[in-house]
């Protein structure tokens, strides 16, 4: 394997957090090499470059990691700290998070490609705000006392920790998505072990570091960069995990939802997207399109929510479509660590090609490509962003999740809601709707109708920690956030008594 090149920061200082060779897994508090000695190469999508090389951790240290998180789980060290301290420890993880913004959001960019305006929120403000929210919910964690039928009876319930978490994460927002496992599932006083994505491992082991930093009791957090197919497979699969949170595409979801059936342990699934978009006549034609754009193209569309089906009335079709591919058109396109790029590269050649086929299959299905459609460049994976019109329900690119920036432009007619609502619905995805009408009734109506976990109105924002958050129909099981996020990592034991 050639040397990595050590990178650069935008202001030319070399990212200290990658020197030094190989990154290790870090288990039970230490830092360790992979049981095979393997390791394997990250890329910068930019460039292509090699920017690192990381333990290939499989089976064996998945044992390791797991036997080290049941050890911490069953001596309570976690859990039986009193809520004060736990929460003190979140926090802290927090504030370690935010001091360390710059280094969190150059290697957040340079490991996925998002432009570091995007990761300086999503890879350190937003998850340390995520932090701050479930540290919040330490002290208010109870059970109920339920009114018992029988007079010579009392019983109460308690909330109490799930146990060891198997966390598999995504490469599309490595930070936040690992940390939004990470956070309900401490708060709830379990134990984790964490296999981020493979393209995007670097952020989940500078999170370990600033965890250690803080001195979390070894054990509590452990991080097994590896592949799925190795690592990811044998934390689902193993009889020693009480949970999987698992964030990524339906069909991987699935595959966790078998793997979990040896011990029937719980899972909860945020999987793939294919949001509908509808804009009616008598939107701020504007700020919809506008919208629309930022909707599709933020993360090079490489976002669960995207909204990649775009329904336009009729009447403000032809207006709407020049809009949105006016803003396709006027993006900057390139290197995350060039302050003005507003879109970066996808995430690997792997991607691009992928997003690619999809666009050629569009065009040999008949659809019109409006604006973009193109490769952009040689050396990273950059793509233009890309308007779509002609489009129809029988194509591909209008059922399957693309994880682009690819926008599928459609007109209806805004006579029958229900009519309206059917076609919405028309996936097998039910993750997120977004509604831009200036009509109260229109707009609670279709949320209403929509089988989507989020519907946003006229903007309306679906990323709060404490807005519930997750899928109908394939789009995944369970909610992330708020209460509901922290009750997916806890069991209910009832407690009676006859007196
Ligand atoms: P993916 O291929 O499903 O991978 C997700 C994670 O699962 C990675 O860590 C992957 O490891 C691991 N994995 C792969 N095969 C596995 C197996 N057999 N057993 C256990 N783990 C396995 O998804 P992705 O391509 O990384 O991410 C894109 C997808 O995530 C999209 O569908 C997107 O919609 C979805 N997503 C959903 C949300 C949400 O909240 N609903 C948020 C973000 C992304 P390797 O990468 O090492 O193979
Ligand atoms: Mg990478």
């Amino acid at each position: 394997m050639s040397a990595a090149v050590l990178p650069t920061q935008p202001f030319g200082r070399p990212l200290e957090f990658l020197a030094g060779g190989s990154k290790q897994l870090y288990i039970d508090g230490q830092w360790t090499e992979a049981c095979s000695g393997e390791s394997f190469a990250v890329h910068d999508p930019a460039t292509g470059r090699q920017i690192a090389t990381v333990a290939s951790g499989d089976a064996a240290d998945i044992d390791a990691a797991v036997a080290a998180a049941r050890r911490a789980f069953d001596n309570g060290s976690w859990s039986e700290l009193t809520p004060a301290l736990r929460r003190k420890m979140l926090n802290a993880l927090a504030d370690e998070i935010e001091s360390h913004v710059d280094e969190i959001s150059q290697l957040e960019t340079l490991d996925n490609g998002m432009p570091l305006s995007v990761s300086g929120w999503l890879a350190s403000t937003a998850p340390a705000e995520c932090l701050r929210y479930n540290a919040g919910w330490i002290d208010k964690i109870h059970g109920d006392t339920p009114v018992v039928s029988s007079p010579n009876h009392h019983a109460y319930t308690l909330k109490e920790p799930i146990g060891v978490v198997g966390a598999i994460t995504p490469w599309n927002a490595p930070m936040l998505v690992a940390v939004g496992k990470l956070a309900p599932a401490l708060a709830a006083g379990c134990t984790v072990v964490l296999k981020p994505a493979e393209l995007t491992p670097l952020s989940a082991l500078y999170l370990a570091q600033l965890a250690h930093k803080v001195g979390f009791p070894p054990g509590v957090i452990n991080v097994v960069t590896g592949f799925g197919h190795t690592a990811g497979k044998a934390l689902s699969e193993h009889p020693d995990v009480d949970k999987i949170a698992f964030t990524g595409s339906t069909a991987v979801g699935k595959q966790i939802v078998h793997a979990a059936t040896g011990n029937l342990k719980r899972v909860s699934l945020e999987l793939g997207g294919k949001s509908p978009v509808f804009i009616f006549a008598d939107a701020d034609v504007e700020q919809a399109a506008a919208g629309a754009a930022a909707g599709i193209f933020a993360l090079a569309g490489q976002v669960c929510v995207a909204g990649s089906r775009l329904y336009v009335e009729k009447s403000i079709f032809e207006r709407v479509l020049e809009a949105i591919s006016a803003h396709a058109r006027a993006l900057r396109v390139g290197p995350g660590k060039d302050s003005q790029t507003q879109m970066g590269p996808l995430v690997s050649d792997r991607q691009l090609s992928r997003v690619m086929s999809y666009i050629e299959t569009a065009r040999s299905d008949g659809a019109e490509v409006v604006t973009g459609g193109g490769r952009l460049g040689t050396a990273g994976f950059f793509l233009q962003p890309t308007v779509l019109a002609q489009t129809n329900r029988t194509m591909r690119v209008v059922q399957e999740e693309i994880f682009g920036p690819v926008i599928c432009a459609m007109p209806f007619d805004a006579d029958e809601l229900a009519e309206i609502a059917r076609v919405g619905n028309d996936t097998t995805y039910g993750l997120s709707a977004y509604i831009w009408t200036q009509k109260l009734s229109t707009a609670h109506k279709l949320a209403k109708k929509l089988r989507a976990g989020t519907v946003r109105i006229n903007g309306g924002t679906s990323l709060d920690n404490a807005i519930p958050f997750g899928g109908y129909k394939q789009s995944g099981w369970g909610r992330e956030n708020g209460r509901e996020g922290v009750e997916t990592f806890l069991e209910t034991k009832a407690v009676t008594i006859q007196l």
